[in-house]
């Protein structure tokens, strides 16, 4: 593990921190011997610690031992006794060692002052890493140098006590991961002001012995710790620690008022101060800290709410610039949200459309067809694509494509509201509509012989397959009559092809005339050839069609000058007969045409009903209707 190495510290740190720590320790002597008394507050030890806390783990050691040597020389250089110099150096750096340990944790992480709860875990630090280090080196003093061991105790103990509680978070301020951004000149006057106020309440309420008005200096430290920065408070606690420490060692001062009055003997008033001090700068710290983390939370707050204001200005300039109409709805269907685009596709504002209820809008006839496709969203469905007729403003529908989707809560996967967006598809549904035309026609066209306008013969099969299947499955009848015209081609000879055309339409018209029911079909089978198909007919039903065929041909009276009847005549042949006697549509189309045959045989302008044989053939003639 790295942490367990012992790393040299580098020179321009341990330079600095050597430095500062030999001018406060050089300062804190000279100060003592000035006003004859040992240092109230400790500041050393505690800028030490605070240094450790901040330096890489590894060089902890390095810096402790370089400090040991340095207390121990300066102690030296002033001639003290020379094994007691080096106990005392010990014990100090010992303080700050334990101290170390208590704050350092499990993890070796930096305490951060602005942390919850690292305030009480300093002071508790504070309070307890001096006690054993301060009896050994008191005791040290007094069987070394014959010094009172009580006083020297509490003195030594106060003071280191003191110097963590109020240097260590100037420090760890000071060298924070996370430091702010430098002050500009505007900041640094405002810093200067509240310090200005500080200083000259400490000094006056301080200076004076007067009046005991040692809580004024409360107001102007949590004013700082309210307003500024957790380093500007470290900074001020510790400067109205000094001040009012020194002010009260040389005898001033509201505290120094209570000794002069005789309540309070020397030691005592220095206990008071001291812990006054402590109380002081644990109060300020705290207040700081809790100040940094609100303001920590504001702008985490702003910068949040800066990302929510970004991304909702991104939405919703896709919505407002998107083609499609786009829509947020309620569960119930009433719009939340409809984008610009609604208004030119359709014509309503945004403002006419929200909360209004979008089935207000659909074609009452497409409602049900939508209903169906809502259904899929109520049932689970993620996403419904659907067409309809849509209202506009101007009392048009137009045909639109709507795409809904279920917006589900991350959490719940409840549906919270849907999300649509919907385009006119007028355009497309017309090209379809009209394709659509175009390809019945063409399937029209397809079955339709070309010159009579009646069925062709591939529709005709198609039928007679499809009526002759049905016969069977239903065991109902199936006729079917052969016609063919008599004499036409004398009659294309004499009269011309075009004239024998036009008489092929009038005969085929007149044919399909004598049809009634749905299911009957007249087609050109070929040529002058014509066929007719009757389903649940049977040979009586057929011959009375065919009649009705040879009285309308007979009322058309087409002249046909070169035969002896003078007109255009047919002769038709029937097959018709229950299922169970023929057994393909095949048979009955040949059975049909050997009575067409037997018709024209027999003397044309007849029809003739052919008897079918267990075979399925055509036996004979049953009936020959002559006229
Ligand atoms: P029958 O049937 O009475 O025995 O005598 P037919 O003269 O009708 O004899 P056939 O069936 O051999 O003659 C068919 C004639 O029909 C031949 C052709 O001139 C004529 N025809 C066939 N298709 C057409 C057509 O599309 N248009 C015209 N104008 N004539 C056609
Ligand atoms: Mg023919
Ligand atoms: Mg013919």
């Amino acid at each position: 593990m790295s942490s367990a190495r012992v790393v040299f510290p580098k020179p321009p740190g341990l330079i600095a921190v050597l430095l500062v720590f030999v001018c406060l320790l050089e300062g804190a002597i000279v100060l003592s011997r000035l006003c004859g008394e040992t240092p109230a507050i400790w500041v050393a030890n505690g800028v030490l610690l605070g240094a450790l806390l901040v330096v890489p783990s590894q060089r902890f050691v390095g810096y402790l031992l370089i400090c040991l040597l340095a207390d121990f020389a300066l102690n030296e250089g002033r001639g003290d006794h020379l094994l007691l110099s080096f106990i005392i150096a010990v014990y100090k750096l010992a303080e700050v060692a334990i101290a170390y340990g208590l704050l350092r944790g499990r993890f070796g992480a930096r305490p951060d002052p602005a942390r919850p709860g690292a305030l009480v875990r300093l002071a508790v630090t504070a309070l307890t890493a001096p006690v054993f280090p301060a009896i050994f080196a008191t005791d040290a003093r007094f069987y070394l140098a014959d010094e009172a061991f009580a006083k020297n105790l509490v003195d030594w103990y106060a003071a280191s006590a003191l110097g963590f509680m109020i240097a260590t978070p100037l420090i760890l301020a000071l060298f924070r991961p996370r430091r702010p951004d430098p002050p500009a000149a505007k900041q640094f006057f405002s810093a200067f002001r509240y310090f200005a106020f500080l200083a000259a309440v400490c000094v006056v309420v301080f200076s004076q012995s007067r009046y005991p008005l040692r809580f004024l200096v409360f107001p102007p430290l949590l004013l700082i710790a309210s307003r500024r920065s957790l380093l500007e408070t470290a900074a001020a606690t510790l400067f109205a620690a000094l001040t009012i420490l020194g002010f009260t060692v040389a005898g001033r001062g509201p505290i120094s008022l209570l000794a002069q009055a005789g309540v309070l003997s020397e030691g005592e008033k220095l206990r008071i101060a001291q812990g006054f001090v402590f109380i002081l700068g644990l109060c300020a710290l705290a207040l700081a800290a809790r100040t940094e983390q609100t303001r920590r939370l504001r702008e985490i707050l702003a910068a949040r709410q800066a990302r929510l204001r970004e991304s909702e200005r991104r939405y919703r300039a896709l919505a407002d610039n998107s083609t499609d109409a786009i829509y947020r709805m309620a569960i119930d269907g009433r719009r939340l949200y409809v984008s610009p685009a609604a208004q030119e596709l359709f014509g309503f504002s945004p403002e006419e459309q929200v909360g209004r209820h979008w089935r207000e809008e659909v074609h009452p006839e497409d409602w049900p067809a939508v209903k169906v496709e809502l259904r899929k969203l109520a049932a689970g469905s993620d996403t419904v694509v659907f067409s309809y007729r849509r209202r506009c403003k101007n009392g048009r529908f137009v045909w639109v494509e709507t795409r809904v989707r279920a917006v589900r809560d991350r959490e719940s996967g409840v549906v919270g509201e849907y999300i649509a967006s919907s385009r006119d598809i007028s355009r497309q549904k017309s090209t379809e509509e009209k394709l659509n035309a175009a390809n019945a026609a063409l399937v029209a066209l397809a079955a339709t012989d070309g010159l009579t306008g009646i069925a062709n013969r591939r529709s005709f099969d198609e039928a007679l397959e499809r009526e002759w299947r049905r016969g069977q499955r239903e065991q109902t009848a199936l006729a079917l009559l052969m016609i063919d015209v008599d004499h036409f081609k004398p009659f294309n000879d004499f009269y011309g092809h075009l004239v024998g055309d036009d008489c092929l339409r009038r005969l085929a018209a007149t044919i399909k005339g004598c049809l009634h029911r749905p299911g009957d079909l007249a087609a050109r089978f070929g040529g002058e050839e014509f066929a007719v198909l009757l389903p649940t007919t049977d040979a009586v039903g057929a011959l009375e069609i065919a009649e009705r065929i040879h009285d309308a041909v007979a009322a058309l009276d087409i002249v046909h000058e070169v035969i002896p009847l003078g007109r255009i005549s047919l002769s038709i042949g029937i097959a018709s007969d229950g299922p169970e006697r023929y057994h393909s549509a095949n048979a009955l189309l040949q059975t049909a045409d050997r009575a067409l045959y037997l018709a024209k045989h027999e003397g044309r302008n007849r029809s003739v009903i052919a008897v079918i044989d267990d075979h399925g053939g055509a036996a004979g003639h049953d009936i020959a209707k002559t006229r």
